[in-house]
């Protein structure tokens, strides 16, 4: 299957020629026609799949060619919802680059950031809007954004929305959309709200799934540390002073923590910048073009700050710290190896993350392997791998029917990735990171 197979027209096809995109992945092979035929779509899939071309693609073929017919002046005819600002800005720039030759406007809004561009952008008159809930609904409060036009609605990553409170904010935009229109529906999991959200919103959606997750685990090559919590610091600089580390994408728990590894990077010559949610806008967008540009050598990220984090031809994702959510074990070394290239990612696990260890071991199904022979090995030794100890469940997902239970050790540790509804203010006006005080 390529493109040319997908009905495009000849702007769209030049574009991805440009892009150099020949070969459609899974989630745009199937999504495509699909939207392209005017059915709502529930697309299974996360960041890494393709899914925003899945969307964008016939986005602008269904609106160029509704051009053609009524060459009327730009007005919000797609709206995409997305849950934080780096998705947004991701998704805008795919939104250029498939629509470059179409002559349509697309403009992103989000918070945290003064509303007077985005305002003037809007005044100017656009037929694609890419938006966080939180701005999206205070521009429309003051009327600088009517909605009453949209032709197709995007809900991006609806998981994620759920996780970071946003559900009523996305109830009200539902609200205030018309009723006959297209919905495109985009969720990597399916927890029962979210299956409730899609029975109230869509008509006769078609579906599509693609399991990036089996997949991701598999493809790309993942090897243990055990290590002494003194220690990382150490055998992270003998791995990034190392000759094959290129980039390296690196992952702890807390801001404090990101903050703290980039100094001692930094002191010692590896160039590195972090980006969490104590960064501003600008900041964390610096910092990740000079990642990408290959100016800095590693990117300190937090789990919330690198969501949708878009980075081709990264080598290496090293976790500092492992994560308490084994789920997020899975997103995190999903950023390497994309697009087809190969990715290593390379896990760190102290005496006190061996729990941790256990139930990322348990989800993906297989024990990571463990390099034995580094200059910083662990003291203690290490416990025999959890899946020869506990059995597996197959890799990434609950059997259908089977929701996954938290284990003793995550109740102990009260999933203190803090997820629920509670929620204070805008989250994406505060940045995407709103978890609990130090992540
Ligand atoms: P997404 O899941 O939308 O975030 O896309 C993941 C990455 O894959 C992005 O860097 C895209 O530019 C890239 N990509 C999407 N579709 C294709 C394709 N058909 N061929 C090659 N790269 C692609």
């Amino acid at each position: 299957m390529s493109f040319k197979n997908l009905n495009l027209i000849e702007p769209i096809q030049r574009a991805l020629v440009t892009e150099g995109y020949t070969i459609p992945t899974p989630i745009q092979e199937q999504a495509i026609p699909i939207v392209l035929q005017g059915q709502d779509l529930i697309g299974c899939a996360q960041t890494g799949t393709g899914k925003t071309a899945a969307f964008a693609i016939p986005i602008l073929q269904i609106l160029h060619e509704k051009r053609k017919l009524r060459n009327e002046p730009s007005r919000i005819k797609a709206l995409i919802v997305t849950p934080t600002r780096e998705l947004a800005i991701q998704i805008g720039e795919s939104f250029s680059s498939y629509g470059r030759h179409t002559g349509l406007t697309h403009t992103v809004v989000f918070g945290g950031v003064s509303q007077y561009q985005q305002t003037l952008a809007l005044k100017r008159g656009v037929d694609i809007l890419i938006a966080t809930p939180g701005r999206l609904l205070d521009l429309v409060n003051q009327k600088f954004i009517n909605l009453r036009q949209i032709d197709i609605f995007v809900l991006d990553e609806a998981d994620r929305m759920l996780d970071m409170g946003f559900i009523h904010d996305v109830k009200r935009i539902i609200a205030i959309i018309p009723k006959e229109r297209q919905t495109l529906f985009f969720s990597a999991t399916m927890p029962p709200a979210i299956t409730k959200l899609t029975s109230s919103i869509l008509t006769y959606p078609a579906r599509v799934e693609v399991t990036p997750q089996a997949s991701t685990a598999d493809i790309i090559d993942q090897s243990l540390y055990y290590v002494d919590k003194g220690s990382k610091n150490g055998l992270l600089l003998h791995l990034l002073t190392g000759e094959n580390v290129t980039s390296a994408l690196i992952f702890t728990r807390t801001k404090h923590g990101a903050d703290k590894v980039v100094r001692i990077l930094d002191k010692n010559g590896v160039t590195a910048e972090a980006i969490h949610g104590n960064k501003s806008q600008n900041a964390r967008q610096g910092a990740l073009e000079r990642f990408k540009n290959r100016k800095i050598k590693a990117l300190v990220a937090t789990d919330i700050a690198a969501r949708g984090i878009d980075i081709d031809e990264l080598s290496h994702v090293i976790n500092f710290e492992l994560p308490n959510v084994p789920e997020t074990y899975v997103h995190r070394i999903g950023r390497t190896g994309r697009a087809g290239h190969e990715g290593q990612a390379i896990s760190f696990c102290d005496a006190e993350e061996r729990a941790f260890l256990k139930d990322i071991e348990k989800l993906i199904g297989k024990s990571i392997p463990v390099v034995k022979d580094h200059p910083y090995a662990s003291s203690s030794p290490a416990p025999a791998a959890a899946f020869a100890r506990g059995g597996f469940r197959g890799i990434g997902k609950p059997r259908a029917g089977e929701e996954r239970r938290s284990s003793p050790d995550e109740r102990r540790r009260g999933h203190q990735d803090g997820r629920g509804p509670s929620r204070s203010s805008r989250p994406d006006d505060r940045g995407s990171e709103r978890r609990s005080s130090n992540r």
